[in-house]
């Protein structure tokens, strides 16, 4: 039964990241109404207990809180907005959460078409990958009204730790997440560069990695991804591909606010340059690649 705690839940986009959301949900107790394009992978989450929508304005007008975690700003446009979209099924007093990584802009569109329909929408995009969803541990940053933030909580307290709601305002929660991927790749390129002078240089990385990692220059990239760069791990942790969409949307949205970000936009060049060696599907840290390419050497250890 749904309760004040607990409301009927409408989930929109089944994928990496939305199945083990879902199913964290259900097994929190949350009644769950799903939907997916492929409707073939709502199956594990029917079995699970939860009843299948018909379309996004469905699952919306069957519950009190609809979800939603798709690909980029035009999925979440359509979904939202489109033919049969969550705008044309919730209810007034309804609340719409998007978990989507997007574009701050499109965000506050969709907003604003909710609330022509007398409907709340929070922006709650996640960190934390795969894992993160699957073990309920991701970290959310929350933009909109507080109102839909306290109705929403128990819901991401279900889905993850770390929740963070950044303001009233909707868009926040989404530019918190553009801050968070601008201080990874620049982690990311700290520890890359690190590597390169090291190769160069002929140390033994892993006792050069032993002897930084702990101190001034010490980062979760530094512990936990120099040592793939090591071994010539390129699976990938998070995409190069995915990695470039959320670059995308921080460059935009810097373009935006007037504002030069001139390490993130040299990162997103020499991704681009991985990439065009045919290595987007890789694992972040084949940053590297562009950097080997450029010095002449080799990071990973020969085999
Ligand atoms: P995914 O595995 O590709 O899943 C995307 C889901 O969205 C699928 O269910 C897909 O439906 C649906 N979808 C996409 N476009 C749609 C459209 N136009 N209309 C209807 N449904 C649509 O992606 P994911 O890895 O779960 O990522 C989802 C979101 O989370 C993205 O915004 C991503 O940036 C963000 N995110 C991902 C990670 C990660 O590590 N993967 C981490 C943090 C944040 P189909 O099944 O029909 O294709």
């Amino acid at each position: 039964m749904a309760t004040k705690e607990k409301p009927k839940v409408g989930f929109i986009g089944l994928g990496i990241m939305g199945a083990p959301m879902s199913m964290n949900l259900l097994n929190a107790g949350f009644e769950l109404v799903v939907w997916n394009r492929t409707a073939s992978k709502m199956e594990p989450l029917l079995e699970a207990g939860a009843e299948a929508a018909g379309s996004p304005a469905d699952a919306a007008a069957r519950s009190e809180v609809v979800v939603s975690i798709v690909g980029d700003s035009p999925d979440v446009e359509q979904v939202a907005l489109g033919e049969n979209g969550v705008v044309d099924g919730i209810q007034a007093g309804g609340v719409y959460v998007d978990m989507s990584t997007i574009s701050p802009a499109v965000t506050r569109r969709v907003a604003e078409r909710l609330s022509a329909k007398g409907a709340l929408m929070l922006d709650a995009p996640v960190s934390g990958g795969d894992i993160g969803a699957q073990a309920g541990t991701l970290s959310i940053m929350v933009g909109g009204p507080s109102e839909a933030f306290q109705k929403c909580l128990p819901l991401f307290e279900a889905m993850g730790k770390n929740i963070v709601h950044a303001g009233e305002e909707n868009g926040l929660g989404q530019y918190v997440k553009l801050c968070n991927q601008t201080a990874c790749v620049l982690n990311l390129l700290a520890m890359c560069e690190s590597i390169s002078l090291g190769a160069k240089a002929g140390l033994d990385l892993e006792k050069m990695l032993a002897a930084i990692t702990k101190g001034a220059a010490g980062s979760w990239m530094l512990t936990n991804v120099a040592p793939k760069v090591l071994d010539g791990d390129w699976e990938p942790g998070f995409m190069i591909d995915l990695q470039q969409k959320d670059l995308r949307l921080v460059l935009e949205a810097a373009a935006e606010l007037n504002l030069p970000l001139p390490g993130t936009a040299l990162v997103n060049q020499l991704f681009r340059s991985v990439q065009a060696a045919d290595m987007g599907k890789k694992g972040t840290q084949a940053l590297i690649h562009a950097l080997e390419r450029l010095g002449h050497f080799k990071a990973a250890r020969e085999e």
